[in-house]
């Protein structure tokens, strides 16, 4: 039997409970009665002071233990003044006052002792890339909730709302319950009033709303996707989100999200392009065209002798994506891929003599060494023979390569 359970009434939990049902009994207490959820309520403010008081001793074995026998003035200072502040316990608890309410009622800018504020309402807005390349306003319809214009905000006629006197308007009620030897008292949910702190008889209550203060209406808001925006790029309409009675209405916030394209990757204001030519043209020269992005088609040439080799990229400037806010383009780079041509396709070979450099000079048997011939063959199709050719060459590879390991992607992300 403990000398005195006044702290533990104060977190609704009985003088057995462990550490971590006083954890759980502070934690939804100390959101229910922090000041920014109950403004201008001192009954609030009051029990906020009091349980944070509490769990402060209690969440201290050797605290606890000389309050339960002892009770409050065993402990030095036992009174309200000693310790840690109310606000400083709760924000080491949830991780930064405010910030941490930010977060967890979705009030973004809720501060301290500040005004409420509904919820922010996210939209991820899928854009395509030709938009983004032109710019454009998206019409975008949400449903959202304001204050019912039938008995604005109040819920019922006026007058005929009333603060619920089973919990004097803070929808929770404090309850008896014989427990053995022992009186738990405990917070619950009021049945007077289902929570809500108000009453209205059902004759009054607004039937716009049905009492619920707020009625559902569909906004159409306009979002400008400017020429160039980034993946990721916010767009913010401030106040446009929920309403809701006595607090500032939520924001909505758009974020562009850049669908895949089928012809262009985008990296920054650049865009790349894949191409694949044949041999013939890669020596000889050619063109092909490219759908851009603006219903044009632009027509690149390659000059005869360029000799586009595989891998090889090139650079078409300006031809990029616009940059945002300011408007200049960034690059069109076109990676290249040679095809080769097929082993039989090949006709006149030795054409190829008039045409082609000189063939490098290769290691040459010595005159008086036994020499063997032999022939090319294909690596066979069979899975063993193919994994080792592969292996093998890839290892060759790593020994070629002096780069080090990541080296190429720090190139990527700086472009
Ligand atoms: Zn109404
Ligand atoms: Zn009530």
């Amino acid at each position: 039997m403990v000398k005195d359970q006044k702290f533990y009434d104060a977190l609704g939990v009985s003088p057995d409970a462990t550490e971590a049902q006083l954890k759980t009994a502070y934690k939804k207490g100390a959101l229910k009665y922090h000041p920014d959820k109950n403004k201008n309520n001192d009954d609030a403010a009051e029990k906020f002071k009091e349980m944070s008081h509490a769990y402060e001793i209690l969440s201290d074995p050797e605290k606890r233990s000389i309050y339960d026998q002892y009770g409050e003035e065993g402990l030095e200072g036992g009174g309200m003044g000693g310790g840690m502040g109310a606000e400083d316990l709760f924000a080491q608890f949830f991780g930064g006052g405010g910030g941490a309410f930010g977060g967890m009622f979705g009030g973004g800018g809720a501060r301290e002792q500040g005004p409420k504020k509904a919820r922010t309402i996210h939209h991820v807005h899928k854009v395509n890339l030709e938009d983004i390349y032109r710019g454009k306003v998206s019409k975008l319809a949400l449903q959202k909730s304001v204050i019912c214009p039938g008995c604005d905000g109040r819920g019922g006629k006026e007058g005929a709302v009333k603060s619920c006197t089973g919990c004097s308007g803070s929808g929770m009620k404090t309850m008896m319950r014989q427990m053995g030897p022992m009186i738990q008292r405990f917070q619950t949910v009021c049945p007077d009033c289902n929570g809500e702190g108000e009453i209205v008889r059902d004759k009054d209550r607004c039937k716009r709303c049905n009492g619920k203060k707020t009625v559902v209406e569909r906004k159409v808001l306009h979002v400008h996707v400017d020429k160039g925006v980034r993946n990721g790029h916010k767009i913010d309409f401030r106040g446009e989100g929920d309403q809701m009675p006595g607090g500032l209405p939520g924001d909505v916030v758009f974020e562009i999200e850049q669908k895949p394209h089928p012809r262009f990757q985008r990296k920054g204001d650049d865009l790349f392009y894949h191409v694949d030519v044949d041999l013939l043209t890669a020596l000889g020269g050619g063109s092909f065209s490219v759908e851009h992005l603006d219903d044009r088609w632009i027509t690149v040439n390659i000059a005869p002798g360029e000799v586009i080799t595989p891998g090889a990229i090139k650079v078409i400037k300006g031809q990029g994506m616009p940059s945002f806010r300011h408007h200049d383009y960034g690059n069109l780079y076109v990676q290249f891929d040679v095809k080769f041509p097929q082993k039989d396709q090949l006709q006149n070979l030795n054409l190829l003599e008039q045409v082609l450099p000189p063939r490098l000079e290769q290691t040459k048997a010595p005159a008086d060494a036994m020499v063997e011939d032999f022939e090319l063959e294909d690596v066979d199709g069979s899975e063993g023979s193919q994994q080792r050719a592969q292996n093998a060459a890839h290892a060759m590879d790593e020994d070629d390569e002096d780069v080090p390991p990541g080296a190429e992607r720090v190139q990527c992300a700086s472009q």
